[in-house]
Formats: structure tokens, sequence, C-alpha cells
């Protein structure tokens, strides 16, 4: 008897896999796929928010993904489900040192290694600097040095201090900027990529207090923006992360195409769709609430 209770758990826990398994895809097959097209990695923010991980998001140019935008907890799984190669990865962009947005890097490098740019911020003498950041993981003496010698990182520092974007990486006509955006006290980037004539805006998290940042995202036909807090935020969270109304003010200003959700805070269906109205009250385009490895066409 009990012979046979152990083989009809281990033949439920293989269907579990077969159907876990059927949802595995890369955005590059979806029918009629653009030329570029995001990959939802991670979408939610530090708090668990039903079974998403944290914030990364893979742009595909050409059907290949080649910008790494974010790395946070579980993105290990996620790239691979998403049949991604780092090999392909031309830029990781990491907007800042949060851990729901760098936490996975290394892990993503693990076992294999790789050779990439990585950009993220300066340090503003109150974080690590992206420099330093990489060094305390894969220098002499740091924490993954076993890495060290199978890395080849180039780093592109964004001075999160400059008025004006800061390029990151030029190739073909790929071009990526950096402009910082006020999170508290941590050094942030927000990325604006244009392909050709498509164009995405990552604002990462951010209180909204920079106006420069909707000059520097005009016109994107998709704009991903990080919902950290509510309506009535404490003081604490409103340094933080803009409110829901705020970035439907911003997305229209910006005249962005279409706002990609993300950055998913709250476990409560009910706040959620009490966020999106707030921010529907203040932008009429398309919206979409980001879910993990969800593709969206950008043009
Ligand atoms: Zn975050
Ligand atoms: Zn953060």
């Amino acid at each position: 008897m009990q012979i046979m209770n152990t083989t009809l758990h281990y033949a439920a826990a293989l269907l579990s896999v077969a159907v876990a398994t059927e949802t595995w895809a890369a955005c590059a097959d979806t029918p009629g796929a653009s030329r570029v097209q995001i990959q939802v990695l991670g979408s939610a923010g530090p708090r668990a928010s039903r079974g998403r991980a944290s914030a990364s998001y893979l742009v595909y140019i050409d059907g290949v993904g080649r910008i790494l935008v974010d790395a946070g907890g579980g993105t290990k799984v996620t790239f691979h489900q998403a049949g991604a190669n780092f090999d392909d990865i031309e830029l990781v962009a990491l907007s800042h040192l949060h851990p729901d947005h760098s936490a996975e890097f290394p892990a993503l490098l693990w076992p294999n290694g790789g050779s990439t740019r990585v950009a993220g911020p300066s340090g503003a003498n109150v974080f690590p600097s992206i420099e330093t950041f990489l060094d305390l993981m894969f220098g002499t003496n740091g924490a993954f040095e076993i890495l060290a010698s199978r890395i080849e990182l180039d780093t592109i520092t964004g001075d999160v201090t400059a008025a004006e974007p800061v390029m990151v990486w030029r190739g073909g006509d790929i071009l990526v900027r950096g402009l910082g955006v006020p999170h508290g006290d941590a050094p942030t980037v927000g990325y604006r990529v244009d392909v050709g004539d498509a164009s995405i805006g990552f604002a990462s998290d951010q209180n909204g207090s920079n106006p420069a940042f909707v000059d520097f995202v005009k016109d994107v036909d998709v704009l991903v923006v990080h919902l950290g807090g509510p309506e009535n935020p404490t003081a604490g969270i409103a340094a933080l992360h803009a409110k829901p109304s705020v970035w439907g003010q911003m997305a229209t200003a910006a005249n962005a195409g279409h706002v990609l959700v993300s950055h998913i805070s709250t476990p409560s269906q009910d706040e959620l769709d009490a966020r999106m109205s707030f921010m529907r009250e203040n932008y009429r385009g398309l919206m979409t609430i980001a879910d993990d490895l969800m593709c969206i066409e950008v043009k």
C-alpha cells in the first residue's frame, strides 16, 4: 500500500511539471512579432506578489534578446523560461542597486560566465557605484571571486547628478541613454532605448519629481513604469515612489503610446485595481499590467 501511494505522488509530480513547461516561450516566437519587443522577466517589486519575480526586462531586437534591464530576484528562472541566452546579451542596464533590481545578476552569470557591458548608477557617495558593486562581487576577494576568471564586463557608469541624459551604448541603430531619477537615497538611472524609430522608456523606481525625465522619454512607444506605492503613501514611500496619479500624469505629459505597469508591489487585487484607477484618471492611452514572461510588441 505504501508503494502505491508513492507511485501516485510521483505520477502527479510528473503531470505538474508537464503543465508548467507548456507556458515557456520566447518573445521571438510570437506570431507576427515586431522588430522590437519587451519580454517581462520580473514584474514585482521587493515584496512577495503572487509568485512574480522582481524587476527585469529583456529587449528583443530582430528576434534576439540583446538588452537586459534590471536583474531582480527570480530572474534566473524566467530568463531560462524565456529561452534567453546570456551570450546574446550586449548590455545589462541596472537601474539601481536595490536587491529587487540587481540581486540576481551573479546568478545569471553562474556557472558559465560571460562577456558583456554592464551599465549602472554612480554612487553619489551613499551607495557603491556600479564599478564598486561589480568589484565587490567579482573582484579579488570579492564575494563571487570564483567568477572572476570566467567573465569580462565592460562597465558604463551613469552619472546620476548629470542634468542632461548620458550616453550608455550605441550599436548600429540602437541607442541607449540614461538619466538620473529621484528614488529616496538610492542613486537610480532611468533608461531610454531607441532602435531605429522604435523607442522604450524604462522609468525604474522614482518619485516622479524630476521634470527632465518626462522630456527624456517624450513620445516613446512604450513606457515601463514601476508602481511602488498607493495614492496616499507614507512620507517614506513618497520619497521613493511616485503616486499612481503622478505616473498617469507623467505618461500623458510624455505622450507615451503604451504604458506597461510593472513592479507590482501589492498582493491585493483590490489595491492594484485602485492604483490603476488613479492612473487611468490621468492617462487615456493603452495600459497593460505586466506579468512574468509577457511579451510586449514595441514596433
Ligand atoms: Zn524596486
Ligand atoms: Zn528601488
